[in-house]
């Protein structure tokens, strides 16, 4: 009887319950997501995106990614409270402040304990002018590197030296 995919409680309204403390967590709107808030320990569960929608690209985790900001990351001791895989613990720094994280590997979840949300919309908001100056220095070097290849008769130039030289 109770076998039913369909039973109470599908999974869209599963009731998320806090990796550290277990305490049932509360839904809280943030920007244009609705969070999974701790009353207890004040942590917070970000499903995939919704760190994006809440407080924008200030938040955005590819910054997170990159070798001088992201440090390993090592298989930590608590359940991802949206799909139980173990959360992976990860260090973002940045000029002298440091994060450590949770992320879910599985379903993209991230859980940040109290005041870490802050602390990494800080370290965002220091990386965006520094991840825009190199999306404009990369889109110029392409630019300049299409110039030389179509617009300038250099290579094929040499190119034809080598044969010239040969005969
Ligand atoms: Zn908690
Ligand atoms: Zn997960």
């Amino acid at each position: 009887m109770s076998k039913s995919p369909f039973g109470k409680g599908g999974v869209k309204h599963k009731v998320l319950s806090c990796p550290r403390d277990k305490t049932v967590l509360d839904q809280q709107e943030q920007g244009e997501a609705t969070l999974d808030v701790c009353s207890k320990c004040g942590g917070q569960f970000f499903d995939s995106g919704e760190m994006f929608a809440a407080f924008g690209i200030k938040a955005d985790p590819t910054y997170w990614d990159r070798p001088e900001t992201g440090g390993p990351t090592r298989t930590g001791d608590v359940p991802c409270p949206r799909c139980e895989a173990h959360l992976l613990t990860q260090e973002i720094r940045h000029e002298g402040q440091a994060v450590e994280i949770d992320r879910c590997g599985k379903c993209g979840g991230l859980w940040l304990d109290a005041g870490e949300a802050t602390r990494i919309i800080a370290i965002g908001e220091k990386m965006a002018p520094v991840i825009a100056a190199e999306k404009a220095q990369a889109q110029k070097e392409l630019d300049a590197l299409g110039d030389d290849a179509f617009g300038s008769p250099g290579l094929i130039a040499r190119f034809l030296g080598l044969f010239q030289k040969k005969s």
